[in-house]
């Protein structure tokens, strides 16, 4: 299969001179299978030009049948979709996937929110496609030709899928937004409330929370993985954001033997002078764990990546 980002960037898009080398769409990623099967991760704002490409080029052979999976419907990760020009298109099939966690409303219903009058010219049922709307849990799929989905509940604050796509003898995964799992009930024992049995038994499920994404990652060949903060960053003030420490992202793809790791859902502040430092303090970093030889590189758009 092969891998191209289309977008990178978390939170909002970054157009500008200090993106031009990373790129400033957030995140969207073809997975294109031997088949010609298309699989896109994410409808940020990166799956414009995807669309675009789509129409251009795969349409020459007929209508489109595209499989989307979203981990989470904050904005950042459904703004692009109304900008998706496949959904305009009569006869064109997209099926969209993905968890949805909060009161009543559905998958359908959160799409359409971003395209009624207020936000967007048209609306979400005046798209000619062919459009569906599959909700998903943590669990296995099956999509047709040989293709195997494993869905992963990450740690973010509202319910996210990391994708295990298993097709073509290569495992891709994905691992965006999330962060470590950690004990909820981490109290301090001074304080009148302190719940010693509670503190055990937090830790316990964070470190089995940890464990099983470990699982979930273990062998890919390549990992998408969100990687928004230095380790300084997260520390000083970002626990509970939803997004991870580089540091943890490193030691986790190693542990679990994962091949390749691609730094994901740059933070929005980040330049590109920035974002070739960390990528290249990564890179030493991990050069220098020799138990597990592990390729580390910053994702960015417009790069394909052959498994
Ligand atoms: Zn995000
Ligand atoms: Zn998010």
């Amino acid at each position: 299969m092969k891998i191209k980002f289309w977008g990178v960037r978390g939170s909002i898009p970054t157009p500008g001179p200090d993106t031009v080398k990373y790129g400033g769409n957030t995140t969207c990623i073809e997975v294109r299978l031997e088949s010609g099967k298309v699989i896109v991760i994410g409808a940020g704002s990166g799956i414009r030009g995807l669309g675009n490409y789509l129409v251009a080029n795969d349409m020459k052979n007929g209508p489109l049948d595209i499989d989307l999976f979203v981990s989470h419907t904050h904005w950042d990760h459904i703004m692009g979709f109304p900008f998706f020009t496949p959904v305009f298109i009569p006869g064109n099939k997209i099926r969209v996937h993905g968890p949805v966690n909060i009161g009543e409303e559905g998958l359908e219903k959160i799409f359409a929110l971003q395209m009624s009058y207020n936000y967007f010219p048209l609306r979400a049922d005046e798209l000619a496609a062919d459009i569906t709307y599959e909700l998903l849990k943590e669990g296995t799929y099956n999509l047709e030709g040989e293709v195997k989905i494993t869905t992963k509940i990450l740690n973010h604050p509202i319910i996210d899928l990391g994708y295990r796509i298993e097709a073509d003898g290569a495992v891709f995964t994905t691992a965006y937004d999330t962060e470590p799992f950690r004990n909820l009930f981490d109290g301090d024992p001074g304080d009148e409330d302190f719940d010693p049995d509670a503190k055990i038994e937090g830790e316990k499920a964070a470190n089995l929370n940890n464990r099983r994404v470990l699982e979930f990652i273990r062998g890919s060949d390549l990992v998408v993985y969100d990687a928004q903060y230095t380790d300084q960053e997260y520390k000083d003030s970002k626990i509970g954001w939803g997004h991870s420490p580089i540091e943890y992202v490193l030691l986790n793809t190693i542990k679990a033997g994962v091949k390749r790791v691609a730094l994901f859902h740059h933070d929005p502040m980040r330049s590109d002078r920035e974002l070739a430092r960390i990528e290249k303090a990564a890179q030493e970093r991990a050069a220098r764990i020799k138990s597990h030889s592990i390729e580390v590189f910053a994702a960015r758009e417009g790069l394909e990546v052959q498994l």
